[in-house]
């Protein structure tokens, strides 16, 4: 296997094809076969081959009559939340394990028309309720990387978006989607050594997408650099009637303008995000990488995000509370499975009991809770109160700076079954992620360096809302500066 298609970027693999150094049958079939040799990870829960061929063979059409799209033949992994028009899509949950979509997601169809290529659906936390993919019916997905001080251990690759992380990282695929609510699309690319973007709120399209939190969700791109995500980002961003939420703001050129130098921009550091227990290595890479973004002409200001602390308290009844109400159309009578009782109340309670996991069921309680008319000024609108706070605590950040510099995640990839039976710990991994939800800020994660197990770690790069532009061109010198190159074992195998 020509392992070099495997490792290529989306600029790089576009000239290639253009030159005709290889066809775009040569490079699906290479990835197809990746995938194949990953199975062990698994990563996916769909395998889309036959489609991705024929697709290759339009592709290859198309780039003999010199007709090629933006993204023509890049291959693609797409998370299991996107509906796909004819393929199953399951939200790794038991009660859609069955379902077959008779439409398309906006941002999939944009992808499409931009001549990406689906290789597969990937795996997910269950309804994307997770941080480390453990929950999803279809079991947990492996990190392709390994530690260093323990390799015999199998790590988990970040969630919810993990199978798309451990995608790209591996090389089955060039691109991949996620979604982020809360971090699921910046902590996986942090723990599995890649780029992943999550916009602006409003930024992309949420149609097709199934949901978890409206007032959170957006679709996410991971790449294995920082232009490729802004590539992906252009395509998939932009007003769509079919959903009210997405703005009709003007898409950038992202990829383009981020090349500019970052000399003059003053980058925030939150002195609230320094906090208790977190390793020293995080703290050094964090440090590092302001250090860097100095040497290449930004100005570090320190900048306080007072509420920082409750932003993971209040995405934990804002969040459930959301998904309650999105889940009840789960019933055995629209979609997916059903288990029969003997009154239609029964029927209710048998299918959902055995269609959704339990993390997917305590999410349910706890919103229903939350949103009960007793408690429901006591959580639910006070933790919209916070949200705010937290939203005003960005703006008021965003008067000293141009974009806020932070570690992506508390720690690196962990290994499958530690932390699953606390579930607060596990929450707190986002803490880092979870205030820029709430506020609707674009973030991304960029790999700033390997722990003391050889591990990667990602910094996020916070942005004003609809300042992605900023965001990309930061993100562009940090990976300038920081240089990494490192790769999980598998890829060189391969
Ligand atoms: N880990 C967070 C959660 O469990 C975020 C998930 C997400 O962004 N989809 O809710």
């Amino acid at each position: 296997m020509t392992s070099k298609l495997l490792s290529m970027s989306v600029t790089e693999t576009l000239a290639g094809l253009k030159k005709k150094e290889f066809s775009a049958t040569e490079l699906i079939k290479d990835h197809i076969a990746q995938m194949e040799a990953c199975r062990g990870l698994n990563a996916m829960i769909t395998e889309t081959p036959e489609q991705a061929l024929a697709q290759a063979a339009e592709s290859d059409a198309r780039i003999a009559k010199n007709e090629m799209r933006e993204l023509e033949a890049i291959p693609m992994a797409m998370k299991d939340l996107f509906c796909t028009k004819g393929v199953r899509t399951t939200a790794a949950s038991h009660i859609l394990e069955n379902f077959i979509p008779t439409y398309e997601s906006t941002v999939s169809q944009k992808l499409k028309d931009a001549g990406t290529i689906t290789i597969g659906k990937t795996n997910l936390d269950e309804f994307a309720m997770g941080g480390a993919n453990i929950t999803s019916y279809f079991g947990p997905v492996e990190n392709p990387w390994k530690s260093k001080t323990s390799p015999e251990k199998k790590l988990v690759p970040g969630g919810s978006s993990g199978g798309s992380a451990a995608a790209v990282a591996a090389g089955m695929s060039m691109l991949a989607t996620g979604t982020d609510t809360g971090g699921s699309t910046r902590q996986p690319a942090s723990f599995c050594g890649i780029v992943g973007v999550k916009p602006t709120y409003g930024r992309c399209s949420r149609w097709g997408i199934i949901a978890f939190a409206s007032s959170l969700d957006q679709a996410g791109a991971f790449a294995r650099n920082v232009e490729d995500s802004a590539l992906m980002l252009k395509v998939m961003a932009g007003h769509d009637a079919k959903d009210s939420t997405s703005a009709r703001h003007e898409v950038p050129d992202f990829a383009a303008l981020m090349k500019q130098d970052i000399k003059g921009l003053k980058i925030g550091i939150p002195k609230e995000y320094r906090v208790d227990g977190m390793p020293q290595d995080v703290l050094d890479i964090w440090n590092k990488g302001a250090e860097m973004l100095k040497s290449a002409g930004a100005e570090i200001v320190e900048i306080s995000l007072p509420h920082t602390k409750y932003a993971v308290p209040t995405y934990y009844i804002v969040a459930p509370a959301e998904a309650s109400s999105n889940l009840a159309r789960y019933d055995g009578v629209r979609y997916g499975l059903r288990e029969e009782g003997k009154d239609l109340q029964e029927m209710y309670e048998n299918t959902r009991a055995a269609g959704f996991g339990a993390e997917v069921k305590r999410r349910i309680m706890i919103g229903t809770y939350c949103l009960s008319a007793g408690y429901y000024d006591a959580y639910y609108t006070k933790a919209q109160r916070i949200r705010r706070l937290i939203s005003n605590d960005f703006a008021a950040a965003f008067e000293k700076c141009d974009a806020i510099l932070t570690p992506t995640a508390p720690s690196s990839a962990f290994a499958i079954g530690e932390n699953s039976d606390d579930p607060i710990k596990m929450y707190l991994g986002d803490v880092f992620t979870i205030p820029a939800s709430l506020a609707g800020l674009p973030g991304i994660s960029v790999p700033a360096g390997l722990d003391d197990q050889g591990l990667p770690l990602g910094l996020q790069i916070i942005g004003r809302a609809w300042d992605e532009v900023t965001m990309f061109r930061t993100a562009f010198a940090l990976e300038q500066a920081v240089a990494f190159s490192a790769q999980p074992e598998l890829i060189k195998v391969a």
